[in-house]
């Protein structure tokens, strides 16, 4: 690993090498939180506009010289062409022009980039991706995760097939297909009776004791690096000419965060020449950084807010990431919005019928966010803008039926339909 210089401490600054810390800053524990650094200059010759034209590679794996892993321990997993793991199919997600919203709202050009497709069906696969891979290098055999939710169904989607034990602690209520997806890849659940930040404690403390592999978010230096790789894409995808704007939803603000370091990345290395606009997303209910930000409260003295929203995979009432969230939002110009629970089922809505993207209520709100931001005349009319799904619609259908109208119940008889399709017609009229 020649190109990673070493990790640095977001809140003093502080360098260690990365045999040095496994986690996080000495100097201020579990909240030191590290990012990777790289030797720009050596990487930009591996790293060309031109070397990933020219690569085929369908999965966050292109960027294989701008992510944190040894490139030998993807070898030992792989078979010559063939995906070997589901681990090979993770990321490379469709960015689709969405021309109908787009006239709709009348933006200059909008894009829908569809993370539900990953492997777990949410974009955690990013991250959990890079976790496991380090946790092979390090030659363990069980990684924990403390989640609500997506973090811990990818984990254990990814890491089923790899043979790695994954450890889940849970609150008790989450989305069921979320548990069923944990359930039967064969991850042990220990479902805690307490708050997730509770369940995140006490998952950090069992990992210590017992030597598991911690896939933590806002605490494990990689798993942002794997989050970075959708920005990596959106940017390749649009042909290098970067958004104006990027609305993502933001709970523990590690995406948001991730994203940011991912376009840091491209401008160190050249391969884009602005900085778009991270536009950080909350459900109303889930607003603690929608709220510091407006009121200038440093992340550092944030204090826990309410947290309840349809939006399971964003309800967060200290977001874990929020010294990297802040900073990502302010430092790109970008603005946090928050939106209703109503709103959000709508979005859920325009998006499947105006984009043909069915995304969970977290990966429905950055439109609705961005249907919000129109309307106050934050978005001007010449604007591209990428709003991204970030989880699939079919991990809540209980929230999907809620955004959407009873079907129409007929008896099994022609003259049943024959009076729908006079009752459709006359309503058209
Ligand atoms: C985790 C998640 C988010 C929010 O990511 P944070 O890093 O917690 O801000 C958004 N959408 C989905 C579907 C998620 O699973
Ligand atoms: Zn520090």
């Amino acid at each position: 690993m020649d190109h990673v210089l070493g990790l640095k401490c977001v809140l003093c600054g502080a360098e260690y090498g990365v045999d040095e810390v496994l986690y996080v800053c000495p100097r201020h524990g579990d909240e030191g939180i590290l990012d990777v650094v790289y030797d720009y200059p050596r990487l930009r010759p591996r790293l060309t506009r031109e070397s990933l034209a020219a690569d085929p590679t369908p999965s966050i794996w292109r960027y294989l010289p701008l992510l944190p892993v040894d490139p030998s321990t993807l070898d030992r997993l792989r078979d010559g062409r063939l995906p070997t793991h589901p681990l090979f199919r993770v990321g490379w997600t469709p960015l689709y022009r969405a021309r109908n919203l787009e006239r709709k709202l009348d933006l200059a050009a909008l894009y829908v980039k569809d993370d539900g497709r990953n492997p777990s069906a949410s974009f955690k696969d990013r991250a959990s991706a890079v976790g496991i891979l380090k946790a092979l290098e390090l030659g363990r055999e069980v990684i924990a995760a403390a989640s609500t939710g997506n973090a811990a169904s990818s984990l254990a989607t990814l890491s089923a097939s790899v043979g790695i034990r994954n450890v889940i602690f849970v609150p008790a209520a989450a989305p069921q297909a979320k548990i069923a997806q944990l359930l039967i890849y064969g991850a042990q659940v220990l479902a805690v009776q307490g708050t997730y930040d509770q369940a995140f404690e006490l998952c950090l403390v069992a990992a210590r004791e017992f030597d598991w592999y911690s896939r933590n978010t806002a605490y494990n230096p990689y798993l942002s690096e794997g989050k970075k790789t959708a920005a990596l894409e959106i940017c390749e995808q649009l042909n290098w000419q970067a958004p104006d704007r990027i609305f993502v939803g933001v709970g523990d603000g590690c995406i948001i965060g991730g994203l940011w370091k991912g376009l840091r990345d491209l401008l160190a290395l050249g391969l884009i020449d602005r900085m778009p606009k991270l536009m950080g997303v909350q459900a109303e209910g889930s607003q603690a950084m929608v709220k510091a930000w407006r009121e200038g409260i440093p992340p550092e003295e944030m204090t826990p807010q309410p947290a309840e929203t349809i939006a399971d995979s964003i309800a967060a009432g200290l977001p874990r990431d929020r010294v990297k969230a802040m900073r990502a939002v302010q430092e790109t110009g970008g603005a946090y919005i928050a939106v209703s629970d109503d709103e959000i089922l709508t979005a859920m809505k325009e998006l499947a019928r105006g984009a043909g993207v069915f995304a969970e209520p977290a990966g429905s709100a950055p439109y609705a966010g961005l249907v919000k931001a129109r309307q106050q005349g934050l978005i001007g009319d010449d604007e591209r803008v990428v709003v991204i799904a970030t989880g699939n619609g079919l991990k809540d259908v209980a929230s999907a039926m809620k955004a959407t109208d009873e079907p129409y119940h007929i008896p099994p008889e022609i003259e049943a339909v024959r009076e729908w399709v006079r009752g459709a017609a006359e309503s058209a009229a």
